[in-house]
């Protein structure tokens, strides 16, 4: 009920690579092999604008080093570390784009959350008024 065609497709689309270990996009992003647009960079995570921005701003931080965090939902004691940095690294990204003020860090996890690309991800979405809740 009040799920479109629209809405099914892309939940469909999502969960095709669901759960998988096997290397994403992201790691050609990372090995420069396809390019991006990079906000930030340093030794453990990249920083690069969304292909498909939901927002005037929508940065994607990743970490460069995967070890197994597909998902939040994987997430290790072992993965604390990197997961604060992540975070860390969102606020320079929002600080280097001038959205500081206002902005959104979202987490897409697994089929049931739209994710599509399966090595984690922090999206940074800002430029625009926010609104509540999200879709
Ligand atoms: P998810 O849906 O998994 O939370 O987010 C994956 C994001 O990666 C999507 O917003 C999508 O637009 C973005 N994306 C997918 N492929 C590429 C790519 O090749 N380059 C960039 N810059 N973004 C991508």
């Amino acid at each position: 009920i009040g799920v479109t065609n629209d809405e099914e497709a892309l939940a469909k689309a999502a969960a095709v690579n669901a759960d998988s270990e096997a290397p994403t996009i992201f790691d050609k992003i990372i090995a420069k092999e396809i390019p991006s647009s990079i906000v930030y960079e340093d030794e453990k995570v990249l920083a690069f604008h969304d292909v498909n921005p939901q927002a005037p701003v929508h940065v994607l931080v990743i970490p460069k080093f995967r070890d197994g965090l597909t998902m939040l939902g994987k997430a290790e004691e072992r993965h604390t570390e990197i997961l604060g940095y992540l975070l860390y690294a969102a606020k320079i990204v929002a600080e280097k784009e001038g959205i500081l003020d206002g902005f959104r860090v979202v987490i897409n996890n697994g089929p049931g959350g739209c994710q599509s690309v399966y090595h984690l991800h922090l999206h940074v979405l800002g430029g625009r008024q926010m609104t509540w809740p999200a879709g």
